[in-house]
């Protein structure tokens, strides 16, 4: 998979880089490659935001600006690009990203990611160079970065040579395995601490009860979630957390 980020802070996703999952992906041969929007600026003094047209708070990010980084990059005019590749604004009222999404994602060769700054985009970025529009939750952070590197995360982990047991993306919450559901809980040593005992037939060596009590854990916790996430829970005086089941 190749990964394009057109970003004003290349240098946030070094760190990103080195992480192992994300390391392993790329000595698998996915690329990661960061293009700088200022780098690229045609205006001086490498500007790359202005002031909204109308009038409001904060500044914009200009419609020339991500155009001349998407040229250069790719050599062609950026309104050719949805065509041929997924380009995606990373924006808080976009499609949320869900397993679904990131299954879609994964199955491409290509993506590239804007992230934006300040109040976001000039609207004409979204319309001509992009197929999508993609948000991580319904919540609004300072800037597309984090968004991307979620994005890049859920991706990458799902390409083969990305984890250090293949077996880690099978079966775990929202896969095909486990119908959709959240995975069901783990434990591990010490079997009791505290008087809190590990359930005794997680320590029954009978493989087959094992998954089939794993399996009933993660359909209840299914079942939980389709409470819980409701539209908007707790704006209605409902779904808040007195109203949620007690933990497990
Ligand atoms: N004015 C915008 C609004 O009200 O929707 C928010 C702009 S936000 C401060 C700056 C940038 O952060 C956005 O352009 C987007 O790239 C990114 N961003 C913020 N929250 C995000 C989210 N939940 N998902 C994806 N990207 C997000």
């Amino acid at each position: 998979m190749e990964l394009d980020v057109l970003t004003l802070f290349p240098e946030w996703f070094d760190w990103f880089a080195r992480q192992r999952h994300v390391a392993n992906a790329l000595a698998a041969g996915s690329s990661l490659q960061l293009l700088s929007l200022r780098e690229h600026s045609p205006l001086s003094g490498a500007q790359v935001d202005d002031m909204p047209f109308g009038g409001g708070a904060g500044m914009v990010l200009r419609l020339d600006v991500v155009e001349a980084a998407l040229r250069a990059r790719y050599r062609i005019d950026p309104v050719e690009l949805p065509s041929r590749r997924r380009v995606i604004a990373l924006a808080p009222g976009g499609r949320v990203l869900d397993d679904a999404l990131v299954d879609e994602l994964a199955a491409e060769p290509t993506l590239t990611l804007l992230c934006g700054r300040y109040e976001g985009f000039d609207e004409r970025i979204v319309e001509h160079f992009c197929s999508d529009v993609i948000s991580i939750g319904r919540y609004v952070l300072s800037g597309g970065e984090l968004a991307a590197m979620v994005v890049c995360d859920a991706v990458l982990r799902k390409l083969p040579g990305a984890l250090g047991d293949e077996r880690s993306a099978v079966e775990e919450s929202f896969s095909a395995a486990l119908e959709g559901n959240p995975e069901y809980p783990h434990y591990t040593r010490p079997a009791e601490h505290r008087g809190w005992r590990v359930p005794e037939i997680l320590l029954s060596g009978h493989h087959a009860r094992i998954e089939q009590w794993r399996r009933e854990r993660s359909r209840e916790r299914g079942e939980r979630a389709s409470i819980t996430e409701r539209p908007n829970p707790g704006a209605d005086g409902t779904g808040g957390a007195r109203d949620r089941p007690p933990r497990q």
